[in-house]
């Protein structure tokens, strides 16, 4: 058996752990698996042909926050990562300038912040109303210089407990997912939320963030982007589609899928929350499509 084959095998176990089947796998025609062709992802990719232009942030998103518009820091971009770790950032006396701030995330300051300064930040907002009833904020986890952002929407109940995002049988999905891809958990990869509190209604329930609590967390996610530059990110689900592309939240995520988005320039594909997936375990096969594109979507190094 070569190695090709093997790797098909690897990769065909891996697939029907996930629900999906071989006949979604990367077809590799003699080249390497990262270099192979898909027919289905190449037909995505012409057919896709509109590629989004940088968001300008939030203008619609912010049209519906009662906050003033959040925008982003222009960020640098892969070239020029070296020049920019090289550059010292803006002093930011501490976690509790933002966090004192109270009713809204200072972008300036949360711009310049650095890993060591943003997390103990998030862990201590009250930028807006979704502070009052976490356990623990969830910040984020993986490998800070990942080529792999996943991004979701917010914590749910055990997240919220543990601190950690995706968990449960929502995140052993995702890890599944991350290993048909051929990655694991923080190996080239960090996974993300769109807000770091858990929302909930009046009955305790998960429910998604509104635009106002959207606005005032994006900048700190902003921040983790700016400081990973990963070189392909995947939204999960709508809200955090719509977030990231500043698009409306009522957007359909059938809308904004089978299309290669950009978030600064770097490539940004939709596929379905692993918690929908889940309900609706037919549409894996669609997520799987979603990650192919997402893998051709890869720069070459
Ligand atoms: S959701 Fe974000 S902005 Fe709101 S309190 Fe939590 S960390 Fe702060």
């Amino acid at each position: 058996m070569s190695a090709f084959d093997q790797h098909d095998q690897h990769r065909n176990n891996l697939l029907q752990e996930l629900g999906i089947g071989p006949v979604w796998q990367l077809r590799h025609h003699g080249s390497t698996p990262a270099e192979a062709p898909d027919p289905v992802v190449a037909r995505m990719s012409v057919e896709a042909g509109e590629l989004k232009s940088p968001p300008s942030l939030t203008p619609e998103l912010a049209a519906q926050s009662s906050r003033p518009q959040v925008m982003p820091q222009e960020e640098a971009m892969p070239q020029q990562r070296a020049a920019q770790a090289e550059a010292k950032p803006k002093p930011v006396t501490e976690a509790e300038t933002v966090a004192e701030a109270d009713t809204d995330t200072d972008t300036s300051l949360v711009s310049a912040m650095s890993w060591e300064v943003l997390q103990p930040v998030v862990e201590s907002c009250r930028a807006c109303g979704l502070c009052k009833g976490r356990s623990k904020s969830v910040f984020g986890t993986g490998d800070r210089r990942a080529t792999w952002l996943f991004v979701g929407e917010g914590p749910g109940y055990n997240e919220n407990l543990q601190g950690l995002p995706f968990v449960g049988a929502a995140g052993q999905l995702l890890d599944n997912m991350l290993k048909a891809l051929g990655l694991a958990r923080g190996d080239q990869t960090y996974i993300a939320n769109i807000v770091k509190c858990r929302p909930t209604d009046e009955n305790g329930k998960d429910r998604p963030p509104t635009a106002d609590e959207i606005a005032a967390c994006l900048p700190y996610l902003h921040r983790q982007i700016a400081l990973i530059q990963p070189q392909v990110i995947v939204a999960l689900g709508k809200t955090a589609a719509v977030s990231l592309l500043g698009m409306n939240l009522e957007t359909p995520v059938g809308q904004l899928r089978g299309k290669l988005h950009h978030f600064n320039d770097i490539p940004l594909v939709v596929t379905y929350h692993p918690a929908y997936l889940l309900r609706k375990p037919a549409d894996k096969s669609k997520a799987w499509v979603d990650l192919c594109m997402a893998m051709q979507a890869m720069p070459a190094n």
